[in-house]
């Protein structure tokens, strides 16, 4: 069960991310969280840093999908010139909605690798289907109460472990 809670890979954000070393796996799609993952939970626009990024991540032929459990309608009109398909009220770590965003993105579990902020939803989800789980630093927007008061203080008690692990 533990096991189930620990990313295949933890860095501290998404620029050190190594897309190569991903490929080398055979990886090239990828599962995006969107809240304080892609842009801090609560913020207007994504950082023309993290769009760059997010485009150089297609052209060097990945597929993209963000996967995020935020329940406001507004968020496809924010990603939407991304031209990044997004599945909202994702409810993860529930399977379902892994599964249609590998739907989405014509893709096997094996070559996609989620990348998230948080251990009950974005990794334990991604692991439950055997997808390669990157786990990165939160950005810090403000955060859902049960984010904060339950997911938050457990996951304190496990990142130190898996920090360790990663050299972090
Ligand atoms: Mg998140």
């Amino acid at each position: 069960m533990l096991d189930l809670l620990y990313p295949r890979l933890y860095v501290p954000s998404l620029f050190d991310i190594d897309l190569g070393a991903l490929q080398k796996k055979g990886i090239n799609s990828l599962i995006l969280d969107l809240d304080n993952t892609i842009m801090p939970r609560g913020a207007r626009r994504i950082e023309q840093e993290v769009e760059a990024w997010l485009r150089r991540v297609r052209e060097k032929g990945f597929r993209l999908c963000i996967v995020t459990n935020n329940r406001d309608r507004s968020v496809p009109e924010l990603t939407q010139r991304l031209e990044i398909p997004v599945i909202i009220r994702a409810v993860k770590p529930r399977r379902k909605p892994f599964v249609r965003a590998l739907e989405l993105m014509d893709a096997t579990g094996r070559e996609t690798a989620v990348v998230g902020d948080q251990i009950f939803t974005d990794v334990l989800g991604g692991n439950r289907l055997g997808l390669y789980t990157i786990l990165v630093d939160p950005l810090g927007g403000k955060e859902f109460i049960g984010t904060r008061f339950i997911s938050r203080p457990l996951e304190r008690l496990l990142l130190p472990r898996i920090k360790r692990r990663f050299g972090g």
